[in-house]
């Protein structure tokens, strides 16, 4: 899953790679996938990309957001692999591949799920909550993304909360997801279900802190360790809590795995509380 951390180096490096470029020509759906899912038809894609240059590249969560000519934009999120490449390498086990004028293509996989949209940003203001929402946000990165900030945005004061309900679940923060959020816990030394009423005011400063930086350091360290960017190097950001680590690094205690509101989350019972 590309979370919010890797969406911002995979933005830096289409950045530097593609802005220029001009697509010749888009393939769409070369393999199925049940979980692949367009805005549009795959002719509309191939037709509406074709001959546009990509002007600049975005990220607004976990939105890579490709913006091209006439205010048009090409987005993706969620579950994909990016392979930058030469033409002869592609092959044909693919949801979709751009083409480039410098006889280079982008070929795109879809992992577990994804969504690929086409379409002006008031379009898909319109039409797509999660981009909207995406993009109405303050980025935790920002120096406006405050401590009160952070409070409204997850509702952290209001009861019947849980720690995870509050930072993880319904795009309070976008791109926030399971992996960020464990290594956010475990360095804030809190449970996933923990009550946010039981929560302490320093516990509630670490959570803040430890957003914001656990985000920052996967983003300077180019992602996560599991996860490739679109030259297929492995992010150097070393996840703390994965599941086959086994015990905590700090106490060795063994890690435990809970299924809890939709994904598995992992968490030591000794240090976080
Ligand atoms: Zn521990």
């Amino acid at each position: 899953m590309i979370e919010i951390g890797e969406a911002k180096w995979i933005k830096d490096q289409m950045c530097d790679l593609l802005c220029g470029l001009k697509i010749i020509k888009v393939s769409m759906m070369n393999r199925e996938h049940k979980f692949c899912f367009l805005n549009h038809t795959t002719y509309d894609f191939e037709m509406v990309l074709q001959n546009k240059t990509i002007q600049n590249v975005k990220q607004n969560g976990h939105m890579i957001r490709l913006l091209l000519d006439y205010g048009r934009e090409l987005v993706f999120f969620e579950d994909f692999i990016f392979e930058y490449k030469t033409v002869e390498n592609v092959t044909d086990k693919n949801q979709m591949v751009i083409y480039f004028n410098n006889e280079m293509a982008l070929e795109i996989k879809v992992k577990l799920y994804g969504f690929i949209m086409v379409g002006t940003r008031s379009e898909l203001e319109e039409n797509d909550v999660y981009f909207k929402r995406a993009l109405s946000v303050i980025d935790p990165l920002d120096e406006d993304f405050t401590y009160e900030y952070f409070i409204q945005e997850t509702k952290l004061n209001e009861p019947k909360h849980t720690v995870k309900m509050a930072l993880a679940t319904e795009q309070k923060i976008p791109g926030l997801g399971n992996g960020t959020l464990q290594d956010i816990l475990f360095y804030a030394k809190v449970r996933p279900d923990r009550k946010v009423e039981t929560l302490k005011d320093f516990e509630k400063i670490a959570l803040y802190q430890e957003t914001k930086r656990v985000i920052g350091m996967i983003y300077q360290h180019k992602g996560r360790h599991m996860q490739s960017d679109i030259l297929l190097n492995k992010g150097g950001y070393e996840v703390q809590m994965c599941s086959t680590r086994g015990f905590c690094p700090i106490c060795q205690t063994n890690l435990n795995e809970k299924n809890y509101l939709g994904g598995k989350v992992i968490f030591c019972p000794h240090c976080q509380k």
